[in-house]
């Protein structure tokens, strides 16, 4: 027999879980496949950083406000569903490494009508005595409101959450067979159990791009890998994190942190490897020498994000294909972007709230019939 369901949504990641949540919020029925396991994408990054500070002159993201707020509200709100602390708010230090960056950064600062307490303005010596042996040029921002997330760890309690909250989740299922059922119905074929389902979601990350239906979409796949160090001897004598020529994430633990990331726009594999320790020890020695002198490799960790033009999210519907979806592109921003747009379509497929244009598909090109 059939099985019916208004949302099946496939992606176990930051993009998948957010959509999720906030159907089941607004009491909308829905159902998540996974074909690994639960943020074995992108959303398994072991350490990231909630940074509404971006770019070199560390210019305030595109809705900083909104998906600061939503990120913050759904952490506090999942972290009792796991057993370790996985994310702090313990602020983000941004030292200009250059007298050029420091000018741009000073002169974004300025210009910019941050939210009271988020960022503040420090001197290179202010900077120092936040973090002596820091290398900075010329002045820097301190972020109190930076937010350091072990996201592997809220992925999996997040799931919890939502299994609680009565949603079901399938993983390590690769669904063989989608196809659409009639017009605006999809039919899904998981362990031999046909789904009907009103709405289908892709939120797959880079795998968006390997399935036929959207295929058309220009999502660039970007490698990146990401370390983590144990410092040698004695504890670390810092608790903040650092952005700085990729980043320092500090996180619950009193010797260890992650180097994070390289940006590899042409890979062959996707594990990580010793190239990619080399670049993110050179990235360190940069920013602390002497942390990078005294640290040791504990582990390393690799994952594909993904990119668009705009260097913005892709949300909507499929110009041809009537209630299939696509939620991707998160780029390096998912934990900013991912909670606040989740809300901001379900609220446009439920309220018909235009979507911001800036991440709505119709910017892209398509040629009907691209599919056959
Ligand atoms: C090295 C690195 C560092 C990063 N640092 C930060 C940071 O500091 N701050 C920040 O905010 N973001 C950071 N990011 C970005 C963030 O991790 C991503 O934006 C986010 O995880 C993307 O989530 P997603 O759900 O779109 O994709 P993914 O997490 O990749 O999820 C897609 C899921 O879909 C599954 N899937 C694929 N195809 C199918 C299918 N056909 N059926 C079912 N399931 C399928 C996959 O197995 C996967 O689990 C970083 C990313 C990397 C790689």
């Amino acid at each position: 027999m059939n099985r019916h369901i208004d949302f099946c949504i496939l992606g176990g990641g930051i993009a998948g879980l957010s959509i999720a949540d906030t159907l089941s919020e607004r009491d909308i029925e829905c159902l998540v496949v996974e074909k690994n396991d639960i943020g074995s994408g992108a959303s398994g990054t072991p350490g990231g950083l909630v940074n509404p500070a971006t770019g070199r002159r560390a210019k305030k993201s595109w809705k900083a406000e909104q998906g600061y707020e939503a990120i913050a509200e759904n952490l506090y709100k999942v972290q009792s569903y796991s057993s370790n602390s996985f994310f702090q708010k313990n602020g983000l230090l941004r030292p200009a490494l250059y007298e050029k960056m420091a000018r741009k950064m000073k002169d974004q600062y300025e210009n910019t009508s941050w939210p009271d307490d988020w960022c503040e303005w420090k001197t290179k010596k202010q900077i120092q005595e936040i973090h002596p042996g820091i290398t900075c040029m010329d002045g820097g921002l301190w972020l109190p409101v930076g937010l350091t997330v072990d996201i592997g760890s809220y992925m999996v309690a997040y799931a919890k959450y939502l299994k609680k909250a009565g949603v079901e989740i399938i993983t390590n299922n690769d669904p063989k067979e989608i196809h659409q059922q009639t017009t605006d119905k999809w039919k899904i074929v998981i362990e031999g159990e046909i789904i009907i389902a009103n709405h289908l979601i892709y939120a797959t990350g880079h795998y968006t791009k390997e399935t036929k239906y959207w295929d058309w979409l220009p999502i660039n796949p970007i490698k990146g890998q990401v370390a983590k160090f144990k410092k040698e001897n004695d504890p670390l004598s810092f608790s903040h994190s650092i952005s700085s020529l990729g980043y320092i994430a500090r996180l619950d633990e009193e010797d260890t942190f992650i180097q994070g990331s390289t940006y590899e726009h042409d890979f062959i594999h996707l594990n990580p490897d010793t190239e990619g320790e080399d670049y993110l020890r050179k990235r360190m020695q940069r920013t602390l020498p002497k942390l990078e002198e005294q640290s040791a490799l504990v582990d390393q960790w690799a994952g594909v994000r993904t990119s668009t033009p705009n260097y913005k999210p892709i949300l909507g519907e499929h110009p041809e294909y009537k209630n299939l979806h696509v939620f991707s592109g998160l780029g390096s921003k998912g934990l900013l972007f991912g909670k606040f747009l989740a809300e901001h379509y379900v609220d446009h497929l439920t309220n018909k709230e235009p979507l911001y244009p800036e991440i709505a598909i119709e910017r892209f090109e398509y040629n009907i019939g691209n599919t056959d």
